[in-house]
């Protein structure tokens, strides 16, 4: 089978290695599509992410993925050959102490698909084909296309952002950064019964993905410099933040635009920023953060397969596996593309 390994940045071959066969409860899927994150990107061009989290060893990289079930080892009873799923790149222990209090997304032990962070790496899923335990291998419909249920990963991350903001119903809601996550993040918040969504970005072809994901309203904060700051009337109109720029500005500018007593959800991730803190006190309000998911996956599944929420306008690309280096370039350009996928049967 052919797989996308990472040697160091920049530097990524398709191998060839041997495809391994399903022990009992596993489950060996022939995978068809694979989203590129913003971490994949990280690996990819920069080595690593931060000075924390580096490639010290070629890696598979990968974790957003679907395909079908190829062959099942003793004991499987919840999937057969031929079965669409999308696989859930979350391996926790199930012992330790976090996830045993229910918060898996902490596990001390966890074997996340495509992650530099513990030695040895955790290998990917940009594969032909991967052996996963039963449990990761959610049924998709028939009629689904692969390329949808690979969006089931991020949509997890969103679903578990909207859900760490508490109740949505009738919200007023900010999204700062409308790449994938802030995308799929206005649909979880639109989901989940928010009454006013407003996203921010600063490119025009992102911000329009993001209506078609239903913002009420986008705003380009490079263009429209002032447009946000209307909202800072009376302290602030917004209830929640979903920031997934990872930019300083984005946050700061946030904090003057949501109102006494909100909550400041933050999924992406921005290194050292600094803060008016002062606002964060005077205001009392709430900076969470987000990592993750666990049952959410599930969620995401089922708004996708029952088309709740529709992810097609986010994938923008679909590109095959011997083109990867195009594929991560493409990713990389805000203005070209959304979602890149790599095509594993091409
Ligand atoms: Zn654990």
């Amino acid at each position: 089978m052919r797989a996308a390994v990472l040697h160091a940045a920049k530097d990524l071959r398709i191998e060839t290695r041997e495809a391994a066969e399903p022990g009992p409860g596993q489950v060996r899927v022939r995978i068809a599509n694979g989203g590129i994150c913003g971490s994949d990107l990280h690996y990819y061009f920069e080595g690593g992410i931060g000075d924390a989290i580096r490639v010290r060893e070629p890696i598979i990289l990968g974790h957003e993925v679907a395909g079908i079930v190829d062959s099942v080892g003793a004991g499987v009873t919840t999937v057969a050959p031929g079965a669409k799923v999308a696989l859930n790149p979350s391996r926790p222990c199930s012992a330790c102490r976090y996830c045993l209090a229910g918060t898996p997304n902490h596990c001390l032990n966890m074997r996340f698909y495509g992650s530099a962070m513990p030695m040895p790496h955790i290998q990917g899923a940009f594969a032909d084909f991967v052996v996963a335990e039963e449990v990761q291998c959610v049924p998709v419909p028939d009629s689904l296309p692969l390329a949808s249920a690979a969006v089931a990963e991020p949509l997890s991350v969103c679903l578990h952002a909207v859900r760490r903001a508490g109740p949505m119903l009738g919200r007023r809601v900010l999204v700062t950064g409308q790449g994938p996550i802030g995308v799929l993040a206005v649909a979880a918040a639109r989901a989940a019964g928010a009454g006013e969504i407003v996203a921010t970005d600063v490119v025009d072809e992102a911000l329009e993905t993001s209506r078609r994901m239903g913002a009420d309203r986008t705003i380009n904060v490079a263009a429209e410099t002032d447009a946000l700051a209307g909202y800072g009337a009376d302290k602030g109109r917004f209830d929640v933040l979903l920031e997934a720029s990872g930019n300083q500005a984005a946050i700061r500018g946030a904090l003057d635009v949501v109102r006494p007593g909100g909550v400041l959800v933050l999924i992406g991730l921005g290194g050292e920023i600094t803060l008016p803190m002062n606002t964060v006190v005077a205001k009392e309000l709430e900076l969470r953060g987000t990592f993750r998911f666990h049952e959410e996956f599930h969620w995401a599944v089922d708004c996708i397969a029952s088309g709740r929420i529709d992810v097609a306008p986010v994938i923008s690309d679909i590109i095959p596996l011997a083109e990867a280096d195009r594929a991560f370039a493409l990713a990389a350009d805000r203005r070209q593309s959304m979602k890149v996928q790599l095509a594993f049967d091409g």
